[in-house]
């Protein structure tokens, strides 16, 4: 029996990380080409300069907004233009995203600088690919992590707190998810067995957010950057993204999945969906009753959704809430790593499970306010 496991090549992570951003670039090639989401072309223009320090000549470009194979190969063909030996990718999920891919067209090695901590992408091996009009189009699974990911805690410190707090709901699955994938024997990404390194760093992460949760968001919402903001980006980034990754993903991202065919989803962020989708994996898999009322919890303590109002679907009927539940119990899903009896309409029962749970102790919070 093979287990895998695969990880980034190198992760900095810190405030004032920016600073040695030309040190590291500079064991991956003497010349680069950065992808810049607006935010970095806008506000960190000379935070890099001064960090690539003269090391590196870094030519960059501003990201249009996409990560479709259009601007991909827009992009490819201005870095190849560079004779960029290394590919930075500097902003949000989208634009990492981008980077990742352009790196993959060229074959370089790719460096990812996130500036939000919304999401546990970063250090995996995959680009999500959409239509240049923004639907999903395809999962663009590519041979090598990223050969580096470096952190500035300061700028994520700068970022707006939902951020922070999505990417906790993101986080929130992963030892969960890798939890059934360990009882199933279920894949992780690679499509063999994680080993027990993996689910030991996701246990990691759940231990981090309970503990580390509430202090982060207040930090973050001051702006500074304290030792709890660190442990929770290092959870949202590093533990969640090896833990998804080698781990396995099960229920809650498939449910998540299931959730963007509502429209009414689409302006609620990947991990505050990925966050009902976990409470519901927790209903549908019969986890105890102590741990329900501790998730719910901490998703309280800190502002993640626990009713299905909280993600736009306050109204949501059962022919909805169906065609939710058949989409995360796809032929392929995550979902069949499941070690417990899955259909959609076992699905459809837990979330109204969550809705009506969320909502009671929703109530019971106000009454002893
Ligand atoms: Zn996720």
């Amino acid at each position: 029996m093979l287990t895998t496991a695969i990880f980034p090549g190198r992760y900095v992570q810190g405030e004032g990380a920016l600073a040695v951003l030309g040190e590291e670039l500079a064991r991956l090639g003497a010349r680069g080409f950065a992808v810049l989401d607006p935010f970095a072309a806008d506000t960190l223009k000379p935070e890099i300069e001064a960090g690539l320090a003269g090391k590196v000549v870094l030519a960059s470009e501003r990201f249009g907004g996409e990560c479709s194979d259009e601007e991909i190969a827009r992009l490819a063909e201005t870095a190849k233009g560079s004779g960029a030996e290394v590919i930075a990718g500097i902003g949000g999920g989208k634009a990492l995203d981008t980077a990742k891919a352009v790196a993959h067209s060229l074959g370089k090695p790719v460096a990812i600088v996130p500036t939000i901590a919304s999401t546990d992408a970063p250090t995996s091996a995959l680009s999500v690919i959409y239509t240049p009009d923004g639907a999903f189009k395809r999962y663009l699974i590519l041979p090598h992590n990223p050969a580096l990911v470096l952190v500035d805690t300061g700028v994520i410190a700068r970022a707006p707190v939902r951020f922070l707090v999505a990417g906790m709901g993101d986080a929130l699955s992963t030892w969960f998810e890798a939890e059934d994938c360990r009882i199933k024997r279920g894949a992780n990404m690679t499509g063999r067995l994680g080993p027990m390194t993996a689910y030991a760093l996701a246990r990691l992460c759940y231990d981090t957010l309970l503990q580390f949760g509430v202090l982060a968001k207040a930090a973050c919402a001051q702006q500074v950057v304290t030792p709890a903001l660190e442990h929770i980006v290092e959870a949202n980034t590093l533990l969640s993204g090896l833990g998804f990754e080698s781990g396995g993903l099960a229920a809650a991202h498939a449910i998540h999945n299931g959730l963007t065919v509502l429209h009414e989803t689409h302006a609620y962020w990947h991990g505050e969906k990925v966050a009902i989708g976990t409470l519901a994996l927790l209903m549908l898999a019969d986890r105890p009753p102590a741990l329900i009322e501790e998730v719910f919890g901490f998703c309280e303590s800190v502002g993640l959704p626990t009713t299905l109002a909280a993600i736009g679907l306050g109204g949501a009927d059962d022919a909805a809430l169906m065609r939710v539940a058949e989409r995360a119990c796809a032929e392929g899903e995550t979902i069949w790593n499941e070690p417990h009896l899955v259909n959609p309409r076992r699905v459809v029962a837990a979330l109204r499970a969550v809705d009506a749970e969320g909502a009671r102790r929703a109530k019971a919070l106000k009454l002893a306010a």
